[in-house]
């Protein structure tokens, strides 16, 4: 037996959990459960801020409600005045004409509040509804999301007896494996996939690069740990 067989067996068995766990993941239900996600949040965050919004318009909704009343009072005063004036022999025209520009620009202030109201309030309507409709496509997504979860737990419960399994023969085949070289081995996955590549052709099994003849006799003459010069994998040959 061979120094890196244990290692070699090791890989095997990590790699097949490893496609046991990316199976359970990648199921229809499963990516299906991400998409649901992913919405549900945007929807979410959508109604965070439309509620938010919608409370900030209506706390001006006061303001400018109070802002039309007072320039209506002063209209109101205006115009009694400028009745007066009319009625006054001694004003003169510049007087009347003077009166007569403030009211129409009392006018002006008045309509554009007005207006300003009235748009708040149409916002307040709309954003309202949208609240309303963003709120009830979130709860039927939430209700999906719901039942897909149940599946992907079912799915997960169905699948669990096997993760174990192969969690079982992970521990088996680590326990064989030298520590020293196991901890080589979890430096190089940091950086492959799979760590451990054979010699075939002469070639390196991990990046495909020509070994030179020097490194493949040492992998065959199975002295200590050998590393593919370009990509840094464990060369092993059976
Ligand atoms: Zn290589």
């Amino acid at each position: 037996m061979k120094k890196l067989d244990a290692l070699w067996k090791y890989q095997q068995t990590e790699l097949s959990l490893e496609r046991l766990d990316a199976r359970v993941k990648t199921t229809p239900a499963r990516l299906k459960l991400n998409k649901l996600h992913q919405y549900l949040t945007e929807q979410q965050n959508s109604i965070g801020s439309l509620q938010k919004n919608i409370e900030t318009r209506k706390g001006s909704v006061d303001k400018l409600a109070a802002q039309v009343d007072e320039l209506e009072h002063k209209y109101e005063l205006e115009v009694s005045e400028f009745s007066v004036m009319k009625n006054d022999e001694e004003v003169t025209a510049e007087e009347m004409t003077e009166s007569r520009r403030s009211v129409e620009a009392l006018i002006s202030r008045m309509d554009s509040a007005r207006r300003e109201l009235f748009d708040t309030l149409a916002w307040i309507e709309k954003a309202t509804g949208d609240y309303k409709d963003t709120y009830a496509r979130a709860a039927k997504a939430k209700k999906e999301y719901d039942e897909v979860r149940a599946l992907c737990e079912r799915e997960l419960a169905d699948a669990q007896p096997r993760i174990e399994e192969a969690k079982r023969a992970l521990a088996a085949a680590a326990a064989k494996v030298d520590p020293a070289l196991m901890e080589r081995y979890k430096k190089i996955k940091n950086h492959h996939a799979v760590p451990v590549a054979k010699v075939e052709n002469d070639q390196c099994g991990g990046c495909n690069m020509a070994l030179s003849t020097t490194t493949v006799k040492r992998v065959a003459a199975d002295e200590g740990v050998v590393e593919c010069e370009n990509c840094g994998r464990i060369l092993y040959t059976e």
